[in-house]
């Protein structure tokens, strides 16, 4: 969904939108909505600035940080977000104005606004940055990849064999 920046006015427009899961894709392959996500709030004019204010819900699924199990995060966020065009936002960006708080800006081009985009950025921006399936996941193997939630592998026993091995075939060589 996009909003037509001539349309808007001062007062604010409230604007919706609902994504079945596959119709925001994450662009990242380690995630992926598990359910509707919404968002909704309301949009406001000044000169060129366009405002967003709102609220987002979804449910996502990531992988774990060790395990790659899948985790299922609820996402319950605010934001709001002023839009500049995009030829005015990198001057003033230069111009260190913004930078401060520049993820409250974003930039669009033309003449629309796009919602989806800003649905999948405070989506991303709202998931924690580490996530693990539970606190003690104990991750996979770094040898054999085995889950180590699920049961222990042989690569210790594997690791210590050869040594066993050697020391083994010393032992029968000095009889
Ligand atoms: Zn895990
Ligand atoms: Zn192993």
């Amino acid at each position: 969904m996009r909003i037509e920046v001539d349309k808007l006015k001062e007062a604010s427009t409230p604007f919706a939108s609902i994504y079945a899961p596959d119709e925001l894709p994450l662009e990242d392959e380690l995630m992926r909505l598990t359910a509707e996500a919404k968002v909704e709030g309301r949009a406001s004019k000044k000169r060129e600035q366009i405002r967003l204010q709102g609220k987002l819900s979804a449910s996502v699924e990531v992988a774990c940080d060790r395990c790659a199990a899948p985790v299922d995060v609820s996402v319950n966020t605010d934001f709001d977000v002023t839009y500049l065009p995009v030829d005015i936002l990198t001057v003033e960006t230069e111009a260190t104005e913004l930078q401060e708080d520049d993820l409250n800006f974003a930039a669009y081009e033309g003449d629309t606004v796009d919602i989806d985009e800003l649905a999948r950025e405070q989506i991303l921006l709202a998931l924690p940055t580490r996530q693990l399936c539970r606190e003690d996941c104990q991750g996979l193997c770094p040898t054999c990849g085995a889950n180590l939630n699920t049961g222990t592998c042989q690569c210790d026993q594997q690791e210590i064999d050869p040594r066993w091995a050697a020391l083994a075939a010393l032992k029968k060589s000095d009889k």
